[in-house]
């Protein structure tokens, strides 16, 4: 990715303080995602990550992952799987729990989206604590999926999600634009 898109990514990322609590600063990427030069370029550099994953799939989490997941699959040429908070899916899935800082939460995805031989890119737009991707790194897993790679727009590195990360990605890269 060039300086110039780094930039410009940047510029269309809001800050907001104390968003949906005290304390929270909220990254809303609202006005990237209507600057299409801007959403554009995202998808472009997120497309090109997908075909250095070798990746065959693609799964976005909800909600906003999904914004950025489905186009990029459409450019790519590869599915898109939606990993959706539980409860949403009507067909037969795979669910998984994991910890939030105040208790847990659930994730599920439909069984049959996913299958052994399939190589699966992740596309969040923040990676926090590392929960939700980790939740669906082990859901990618036990569909008998390999894990080609995770890619978010932004990291908070205070939270040390990059590290829990760890021992779910397998070797596999985790990518924070
Ligand atoms: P976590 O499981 O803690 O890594 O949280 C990741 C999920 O929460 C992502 O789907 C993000 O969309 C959302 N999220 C967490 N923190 C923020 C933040 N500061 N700004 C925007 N979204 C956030």
């Amino acid at each position: 990715m060039t300086d110039e898109t780094l930039g410009l990514l940047l510029s269309r990322i809001k800050d907001v303080p104390d968003y949906p609590k005290p304390g929270v600063m909220f990254k809303d990427i609202t006005p990237l995602l209507a600057d299409p030069q801007a959403f554009a370029a995202l998808t472009g550099v997120l497309t090109e990550l997908c075909g250095r994953y070798g990746a065959t799939k693609i799964v976005g989490l909800e909600a906003r992952g999904f914004i950025l997941a489905a186009p990029v699959a459409v450019q790519a040429g590869v599915g898109f799987v939606p990993v959706r908070k539980a409860g949403k899916l009507p067909g037969a899935t795979l669910r998984q729990a994991y910890e939030l800082e105040y208790g847990s939460a659930e994730i599920e995805v439909h069984a049959e989206d996913l299958a052994p031989g399939d190589r699966v890119m992740v596309i969040d737009d923040v990676l926090a604590t590392g929960g939700t991707a980790e939740a669906s790194l082990e859901l990618i897993r036990r569909a008998g999926a390999e894990v080609a790679g995770v890619a978010v727009l932004m990291e908070l590195g205070f939270l040390a999600g990059r590290g829990r990360l760890e021992r779910a990605l397998a070797g596999a890269p985790l990518d924070a634009l």
